[in-house]
């Protein structure tokens, strides 16, 4: 199936981004939020990008209006309904995701493909909620949505092989590239990367080395281009344990238990950069 209009569901971190990227590849979009001011922060954060990379040299002052152009903001989920393919990054709450998805199925036609961007919950329990569940695909963009070239497809019980063909076919032309993956607890990337994360904090935990030191480590000898520990910062410690909760609860598997220094800091309240503190204190 060619697809020409995109919809995305969710213009918070994850949706503005893959809508900015969708009409840069010259997709039609709309884009769509729950209120007026959520869409307009999309819409403003997208602007925003667009007249750095103007600045920058990245891209003409003509390209940046006429990608702007080729995106609408709305409220109304009605409005989705001429779209191909819909993407949805709204937040991550399985009732949620799902009431949305019952309500999609009403209004799109029989051929709209929907794409999930969930970062760990069950694909195949979305698509249970519709009566698609063959034209239904998990879609896995990684942060920040415009610099991160990979798409994790995750192809859920049901999906058929149609649906996978268009979808790394739009992949291919978002000018991404892709891995496939087989449904499973936090997909292929976060279930290596999120045990390597939680074992670094073991190790700071038990004493072996310094935050600054384990962080070093993995940075000069895995060459990896952010330590561990600062890493979770990033990402916000409550959002590790969620992560980690979700693989540990999901598999029942020992190794993947929380490390009990990330608990105990959650309940500190030292979440990371957001905060101010996690495993390194920030100015704010
Ligand atoms: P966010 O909080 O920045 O944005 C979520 C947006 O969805 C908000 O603007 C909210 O108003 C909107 N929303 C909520 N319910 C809605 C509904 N019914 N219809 C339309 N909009 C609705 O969240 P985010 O970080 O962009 O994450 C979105 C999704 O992407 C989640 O499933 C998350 O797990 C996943 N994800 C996030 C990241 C990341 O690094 N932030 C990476 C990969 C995947």
């Amino acid at each position: 199936m060619e697809v020409k209009t995109i919809g995305v569901v969710g213009a918070g971190t994850m949706g503005a981004g893959i809508a900015q990227v969708a009409a840069r590849a010259g997709f039609q979009v709309i884009l769509r939020d729950v209120a007026e001011n959520f869409v307009a922060r999309g819409l403003g954060a997208i602007k925003k990008n667009l007249d750095r990379d103007v600045q920058k040299n990245r891209l003409s002052a003509q390209d940046a209006q006429e990608i702007m152009e080729r995106i609408s903001g709305t409220v109304n989920l009605t409005d989705l309904a001429g779209c191909d393919f819909i993407i949805e990054a709204i937040i991550e709450q399985m009732p949620l995701k799902k009431e949305l998805y019952k309500q999609l199925d009403e209004i799109c036609p029989p051929h709209t493909i929907f794409a999930s961007n969930t970062s760990g919950l069950s694909i195949t329990e979305m698509a249970a909620a519709t009566k698609r569940p063959a034209q239904f695909i998990g879609m896995h963009f990684f942060n920040p949505v415009p610099v991160m070239k990979l798409v994790e497809i995750i192809k859920a019980a049901e999906t058929n092989q149609e649906t996978l063909e268009t979808t790394k076919d739009l992949t291919t032309r978002l000018g991404k590239e892709y891995i496939l993956v087989n449904e499973s607890p936090l997909f292929a990337v976060n279930r290596i990367l999120v045990p390597m994360l939680n074992e670094a904090m073991f190790v700071l935990m038990e004493g072996v080395a310094s935050a600054q030191d384990i962080d070093k480590g993995m940075m000069l000898g895995a060459n990896h281009p952010i330590g561990p520990l600062a890493l979770c910062d990033l990402i916000g410690l409550d959002v590790m344990l969620m992560v980690t909760e979700t693989l540990y609860q999901e598999t029942g598997d020992s190794k993947y238990r929380p490390c009990p220094l990330l608990r105990k800091m959650v309940r500190a309240g030292h979440l990371g950069r957001k905060t101010g503190r996690g495993f390194y204190v920030y100015n704010q």
